[in-house]
């Protein structure tokens, strides 16, 4: 390890030389207050920004044990550690200067949810952040002064905002950890109470707009009431007793008039997968860890599904035992999108009208008349809902404004009337039992068989020119596999771009384990177990920064997208 004054004397006798001088910092340098590692110098000022992780030790960062010692509250304190950088920076960096990204220090940067992140380690020992530095250049020569102020002016201050117990807000602090680790209690609580969504009376539950996740406004926004039948009380460890809507196993609607809130409480139980910072209007509203939204996707491209519990006798012969297609579309997209997240282990699915294809959600009485069985391929969701619940135990919570068909399957029916929740089930029934919709049913009362599939290594190349592996990502919903793009848009339950960072290279992560025998189920089952047992880091030796925690249905789903991707069906 060097001493800081190292550092200042390399900056100095390379200024204005070669941008490749640079090189020369990579390595470990002892400052009074903390250890700075410059872990990978960047090739030029346009490249991805240089590697550069901080520790402080705890005797100078001061943590107490119980802001970190179990593993809710150290992922939730790390969440909050990063955030706190990522505002300091903004305090104290001047921000870009020079060529490229010369002077830009960045780090991840986190939304509404709380995540477990790379950026920011804590343990018994040390704080450990972890973000990149431009470092900074004018055309392609070194700009050492400008370095010299970032290492030795901007970071400590930077440093000493975010990383010291002492300088932080500690009750916002506590209120962060607390908050994430009461939502983790009744997430785990779920499974107790058999429901598979709590979602809390008082919730702020509309965002601000389609493009942000910040909570609507107070003054404009209604909280949400629980219907009086599905509330219960919850006492969590930290806030105490909590009153809401317990949405039990089986089959929900959520019906309504347009513009009436439903769908915006079913996108806030998708999120209820992750835990919301305090203040977001979401804090008590969880669900089923293995909850997926689920929506039509044309154009996906689908390799060897059996959708034949959705999908038989498709026009020319297609198979549709082991469907594959370059484009599919609305209703086979559905279709596929299903089978694959129950091959991999959902536990709910989460449908909404708006963004789905009627044709697989329903076949009405008079269309049945009209187009004859033989003609029609598909088995709409309404025949199978029942038996994917029965035979797989599979809830489902489904957004439905335009057809009472679905009644008759239905365990529970909640209305939002003026985003106001009610129970309607009884009246649902009722009406079932006054109107009949004259529909045949069209299952055998089966869901039919969900075959696993075998995905082969070959069939996934990262390599681009000289590269063996380059992996990239355009925003959250892009992974860039070698020379390949990886489609996420209908992955609507990410959040963070360092969660498609991670899963990007999770895909080539899993190739380890693709030997030709193992199916896409237990192979993502065994990323996921590396990952919880030494952390995203097994991910890359390089240890990013920019990793978020993300789950095996997400990793699968990507998986399912390359369209390189060849697999065969597990017999
Ligand atoms: P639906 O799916 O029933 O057609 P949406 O859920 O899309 O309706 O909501 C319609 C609009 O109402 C959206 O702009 C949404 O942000 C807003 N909204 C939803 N719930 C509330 C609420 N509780 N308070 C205020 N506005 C809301
Ligand atoms: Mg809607």
């Amino acid at each position: 390890m060097k001493a800081h004054f190292e550092l200042k004397s390399i900056l100095q006798s390379i200024d204005t030389k070669g941008y490749k001088s640079y090189k020369e910092l990579e390595g470990e340098y002892k400052f009074s207050e903390y250890t700075l590692y410059i872990d990978h110098v960047q090739g030029d000022p346009f490249a991805l920004p240089s590697g550069v992780r901080v520790r402080v030790g705890q005797d100078i960062a001061g943590f107490p044990a119980d802001t970190y010692l179990s593993r809710s509250r150290e992922i939730a304190l790390r969440d909050f550690i990063t955030r706190k950088f990522h505002e300091a920076i903004n305090k104290f960096s001047k921000g870009s200067r020079g060529s490229g990204k010369s002077g830009l220090i960045s780090i991840d940067n986190p939304g509404q949810e709380i995540l477990e992140r790379t950026s920011a380690f804590v343990n018994e020992s040390y704080v450990e952040v972890r973000f990149t530095v431009g470092l900074p250049a004018f055309g392609r020569k070194v700009a050492g002064f400008i370095a010299e102020a970032i290492f030795f002016d901007e970071l400590p201050h930077i440093i000493r905002d975010s990383l010291l117990f002492k300088n932080l807000d500690v009750e916002a602090l506590y209120k962060h950890i607390k908050t994430s680790e009461d939502a983790d209690f009744l997430r785990k609580e779920l499974e107790n109470l058999r429901l598979i969504a709590f979602v809390a009376e008082g919730s702020i539950l509309p965002r601000q707009s389609g493009v942000s996740a910040l909570p609507l406004q107070k003054d404009k926004a209604i909280p949400f009431l629980s219907p009086d039948n599905l509330k219960m009380d919850v006492e969590l460890p930290n806030k105490g007793q909590i009153t809401g809507m317990g949405i039990p196993r089986g089959i929900t609607l959520i019906v309504g008039g347009g513009y009436h809130g439903k769908s915006t409480l079913l996108n806030a139980i998708e999120l209820g997968i992750y835990n919301h910072i305090p203040g977001d209007g979401r804090e008590y509203v969880v669900s089923n860890p293995n909850s997926v939204k689920i929506r039509a996707e044309n154009g996906r491209s689908v390799h060897n599904v059996d959708i034949s519990p959705f999908i038989k006798n498709l026009p020319f012969n297609k198979d549709s035992v082991s469907f594959s297609t370059e484009d599919a579309s609305g209703s086979t997209s559905q279709a596929a999108n299903i089978l694959e997240v129950v091959e991999v282990g959902a536990d709910v699915l989460l449908i909404d009208e708006d963004t789905s294809a009627t044709n697989f959600m329903i076949r009405d009485h008079r269309m049945q008349k009209l187009v004859s069985k033989e003609n029609e391929p598909i088995t709409p969701y309404i025949d199978k809902a029942k038996p994917l619940f029965r035979e797989y135990m599979i809830s489902s919570i489904l957004v439905i404004g335009g057809s009472g068909d679905y009644f008759d399957i239905a365990d529970f029916v909640i209305r939002m009337t003026d985003y106001r929740a009610e129970d309607v089930t009884l009246e649902a029934k009722e009406i079932v039992q006054h109107y009949s919709t004259g529909r045949t049913v069209e299952s055998d009362g089966y869901f039919g068989t969900v075959r696993e599939r075998i995905p082969l290594s070959q069939s996934l190349d990262a390599s681009k020119g000289k590269r063996n592996i380059k992996i990239s990502n355009r925003g959250i919903h892009t992974i860039i596999f070698g020379i390949h793009d990886i489609n996420l848009i209908a992955l609507e339950q990410l959040v963070a771009t360092s969660q498609t960072n991670a899963i990007g290279d999770a895909i080539q992560y899993a190739k380890k384990y693709m030997n030709g025998k193992k199916s896409l189920r237990q192979i993502t089952s065994l990323v996921m177990l590396d990952i919880g047992r030494a952390g995203l880091d097994v991910l890359d030796p390089r240890l990013s920064g920019d990793y978020a925690e993300f789950r095996k249905i997400e990793l699968a789903a990507a998986i399912n997208r390359l369209r390189t991707l060849k697999v065969e069906q597990k017999i």
